[in-house]
Order: structure tokens, then C-alpha cells, then sequence
């Protein structure tokens, strides 16, 4: 179908260029597989209108993207309170699998960073339930949020624990100070699963909408969270979703986002609609270099930057 908006969104495609000096992570050797070309656009309207362009049915793994959902489960399963007894919100200015603590309480300092994101991987299971369990929470708690039923690509589950040395460490660590009671190795295992959901890029768009509607779902009307929830998520996307490069991101784009090392990024614009991106070529913040190109020109051509004044 012919539209002005594909169009525009296929005029993106043709001519945000590859960034020779990014490249696909490879510290998940699977992820080093992905073809580098693959490249979509997809956003979705809190109405359900969907515009998609380039290979926007891909599919990929969520990685880091999984964080603000699962953390909004976490958030309605054991309320606010209880959540930030565990994990702040306050942005780290460090990358996304630095060991660090927030100084005093010694809670990890926001659930965007792996250290916040294994503890609300914790938060939704009870201290004696199995890997299994959290998981089929995860991929339950993830599909109502697309809207159908997403699975695991279990290639590359295995490839990211064969090396997760760093989220081992950071699991000890948080058992070392009580932030996780269960053992390191079935949370950080279960956690490793959730990265590897598979998604394409309309997924995100539709994921990204229902955030961006307040936690009602474009498509199946589910409210899958409550306002209050996908409110707080979203605010801390927009403080911490970019990891040390949330200033530049807030400023140039102003989009409550969140990165994943697949090389997705997924936008949601409170009250309009949700936005994603794949390509999997990463900067040094270990986000899309294209994608943050597409972002860009995204929030300038649309006024989609939150402090645009209409
Ligand atoms: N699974 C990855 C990890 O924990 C996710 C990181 C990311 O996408 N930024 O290292």
C-alpha cells in the first residue's frame, strides 16, 4: 500500500547510512551472526494504526528491551514500594553492565542497567520458585504486551550463558548484599532467557504503543499495566533507558526509549504512539547506530521531542 508516511519512512531507510565504525556485539557470539544490513522502522499509533518499512518482520532477540516490561510486571505484582526497596531510580552515568551499587542503600541505582534488571527479574517470582516458573512469567508477561505469543531463541540463550562471567559477578553480587535472596546462577539464567525472546520490529512498535497508551493495548484492548505503572516505567526510560548516554539522548531526542543489544531500540511517546528500530551495528553505548540516526531524524522532522512546544 502507498502512503506519504511509508514513504517517509522508506526515504529514512535509503538515507541513514551504515556507520562504518559500529559494529554487531559480539560478546553474545550468536549476536555476531545477525547480518548487519537488516534494517526496519516500525511505530504504531495508541489508536492501532501501524506503519512499517525495510525488513520490519525480522525477527531478532528483545536483549536489553525486555527491561522496562519486566520491571513493569515486577512493579504490578509486589507494588512500587516494595520494588524500590530493591531498585532506584536514579541514572547511572555508567554502561549497562558496570558492577556498581547505589552508595548507602547498596540497591542497584535504576532497573535499566543489569544489575536493576536481574533484581526485577527476581521480583517476579517468589524466593523458592524455579527458573522455569519466572520464565514462563517473562514470556507470558511479554506476549500481552505484544499482543501475541512470543517464544525464545534458545541458540542464542546458550551462547550469551556460555560467557555471562559479567551477570554471574553481578548476580553475587546482589546476593552478597541481600537485593536477591534466591541463587545468582537460576536468576541470572532465568534473566539470560528473557534476553533472548524473539520479537520483530512491528512487535516493539505494538509493545512500545501499549506503554505509550498507559498500559492498554492498541490491539487486543488488554490493559496489560496500569497508567500509574506504564507512567513510572516510562519516566524512568526517559531518565535511564540509554545508560551513559541518556543526556544526548534526551536532548536530541526526547523519547522515554529503551536500547537492546540486538540492535532494536524501542520509543514510547506518552498519549501517541510507540516507535522501534532495528539494526544491528552498535555505537559504544552498545546502542544502534542507525537506529539512534533514525531516532533523530524521527523527533526533529515529527516534533516527537517531549519539550517541542506545539
Ligand atoms: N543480555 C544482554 C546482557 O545482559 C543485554 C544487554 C543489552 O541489551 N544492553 O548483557
Amino acid at each position: 500500500m502507498k502512503s506519504p508516511i511509508l514513504d517517509y519512512l522508506n526515504e529514512l531507510l535509503d538515507t541513514c547510512a551504515p556507520d562504518a565504525s559500529a559494529k554487531n556485539a559480539d560478546y553474545i557470539p550468536e549476536l555476531a551472526r545477525v547480518s548487519p544490513d537488516i534494517f526496519a522502522i516500525a511505530f504504531a499509533t495508541i489508536d492501532g494504526k501501524i506503519y512499517a518499512a525495510g525488513d520490519d518482520r525480522f525477527e531478532f532477540t528483545i536483549q536489553s528491551i525486555s527491561k522496562p516490561f519486566i520491571y513493569a510486571m515486577a512493579i504490578e505484582q509486589r507494588g512500587l514500594d516494595e520494588v524500590m526497596e530493591r531498585i532506584g531510580v536514579e541514572p547511572s552515568g555508567e554502561a549497562f553492565n558496570e558492577l556498581s551499587l547505589e552508595a548507602g542503600s547498596k540497591r542497584p541505582l535504576n532497573p535499566m542497567i543489569n544489575a536493576g534488571a536481574i533484581t526485577a527479574h527476581s521480583l517476579i517470582g517468589e524466593p523458592d520458585d524455579s527458573k522455569e516458573t519466572r520464565v514462563a512469567r517473562v514470556l507470558k508477561g511479554l506476549s500481552a504486551f505484544a499482543g501475541h505469543d512470543l517464544r525464545i531463541d534458545t541458540e542464542v540463550a546458550e551462547s550469551e550463558w556460555s560467557a555471562a562471567h559479567r551477570n554471574m559477578a553481578i548476580g553475587h553480587m546482589l546476593r552478597s548484599y541481600d537485593i536477591l535472596p534466591e541463587d545468582p546462577d537460576v536468576i541470572v539464567r532465568g534473566y539470560v532467557e528473557q534476553c533472548a525472546v524473539v520479537v520483530t520490529t512491528r512487535d516493539l512498535a505494538i509493545m512500545a504503543t501499549t506503554l505509550a497508551g498507559g498500559g492498554l493495548h492498541p490491539v487486543t484492548g488488554e490493559q496489560v499495566v496500569s497508567q500509574r505503572t506504564a507512567r513510572h516505567v516510562m519516566s524512568v526510560m526517559l531518565s535511564c533507558g540509554m545508560y551513559d548516554a541518556a543526556g544526548d539522548w534526551l536532548t536530541a531526542v526526547g523519547i522515554p526509549a529503551k536500547s537492546g543489544v540486538g540492535g532494536g531500540i524501542l520509543g514510547a511517546l506518552p498519549g501517541q504512539v510507540g516507535l522501534a528500530t532495528f539494526s544491528p551495528p552498535l555505537d559504544p553505548h552498545g546502542t544502534s547506530a542507525r537506529g539512534v540516526d533514525v531516532f533523530e531524524r524521527l523527533s526533529e522532522d515529527m516534533d516527537m521531542h517531549l519539550m517541542d512546544v506545539p
